[in-house]
């Protein structure tokens, strides 16, 4: 099978295999495992950021920021279409017990504009109290959409005048670091915190990292340990995660050159009404006259080929490093046949 479901289908090479057999390993609840300091303090160095957090997945890495950053009864600013108000079972509400803004933003990137406009005026007793803007970057449902640099700063000076937080959920920022030619180290600049897969495109079964400062990252591990994602002989699941950052990041291109190759020939077919701007290793497309997305789904699981229907005429997916060139010849192939 063909699986572009998802970039977290992706399996651990052998060379990913053998970094976890070699892993040192400890109790990493009592800060004892080499492996995961190494990984924590790795992916620090690289966004030049003072700490960071190894946790089980990327919903708990932002559900913790969110937490951290703030009281319950405050509000949270994010676009309509983020994973952390979208995807990840109303978290805000049950752990932290604060209100969501949402702004409509261009395919799930916001603007400084946008931001401000939204901002409650902490003197109105009638508001909750604007705490934490929240960004996506890439944005999932916006199609692998990447902000621009300018807009970060333009949005971080609003941030800083109004004592908002800045956290980013970077679930997949690689691929925008890649595709717009970025460095780590500028997003560590920007933003009080950072949450990053190591399970999506980057190759890893399992593992997401949080970053901010020291005093953040403290009570970050008090947050992970309440919601039950202190891990002990964790490097071995480390150990993936540290050979996914030193030796997935650079071939997140392919992904995207092979999806701008799918994308190419789906824009030749009639029943492809629209497919949002692909960027990055993501592709959204609508269908309509011969097909809905249910129908092409399963035509195109008759040739061993698996897709997500993501609405009633929405199709999604996803490149990564499970899909080779021969299998996205294969795929345009059978487009070309449809
Ligand atoms: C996948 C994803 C996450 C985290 O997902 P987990 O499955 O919990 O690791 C967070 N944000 C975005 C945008 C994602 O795509």
């Amino acid at each position: 099978m063909i699986d572009f479901r998802s970039d977290t289908v992706t399996k651990p090479t052998k060379q990913m295999l053998e970094a976890m057999l070699q892993a040192k390993v400890g109790d990493d609840v009592f800060g004892e495992d080499p492996t995961v300091n190494e990984l924590e303090e790795y992916a620090a160095n690289l966004f030049g950021i003072q700490a960071a957090l190894f946790c089980p997945s990327g919903t708990m890495t932002n559900q913790i920021a969110i937490k951290v950053h703030t009281q319950p009864g405050d509000e949270i600013i994010c676009d309509n279409l983020s994973h952390i108000y979208q995807y990840e079972g109303g978290g805000i509400a049950v752990n932290s017990a604060c209100s969501v803004k949402l702004i409509n933003g261009n395919y799930g990137k916001i603007n400084a504009k946008q931001v401000a406009e939204n901002i409650n005026n902490i003197n109105d007793v009638h508001k909750p109290i604007s705490k934490l803007l929240s960004l996506e970057n890439t944005s999932n449902r916006g199609g692998g959409s990447c902000y621009h640099f300018d807009d970060f700063i333009a949005i971080k000076e609003v941030c800083t005048q109004n004592n908002l937080m800045l956290h980013l959920d970077g679930a997949r920022l690689f691929n925008a670091i890649i595709y717009k030619n970025e460095s780590a180290k500028q997003y560590g600049k920007v933003f009080n915190s950072i949450s990053i897969c190591l399970s999506k495109g980057l190759g890893a079964p399992i593992g997401s990292l949080l970053l901010g400062d020291k005093n953040f990252i403290l009570k970050a591990r008090r947050v992970r340990k309440v919601f039950g994602g202190g891990m002990r002989q964790a490097g071995i699941i480390a150990a993936a995660g540290l050979y996914a950052l030193q030796n997935n990041i650079q071939r997140l291109s392919t992904d995207h050159h092979h999806a701008q190759l799918i994308a190419t020939a789906l824009r030749q077919k009639s029943f492809v009404t629209n497919i949002l701007p692909v960027e990055t290793n993501i592709i959204i497309f609508e269908v309509a006259e011969k097909y809905t997305a249910k129908e092409l789904i399963a035509t195109l699981y008759k040739n061993n080929i698996l897709a997500f229907a993501i609405a009633e005429n929405q199709i999604r997916l996803v490149l990564h490093l499970g899909i080779t060139t021969e299998m996205v010849e294969e795929t345009i192939q059978l487009i070309q046949k449809l």
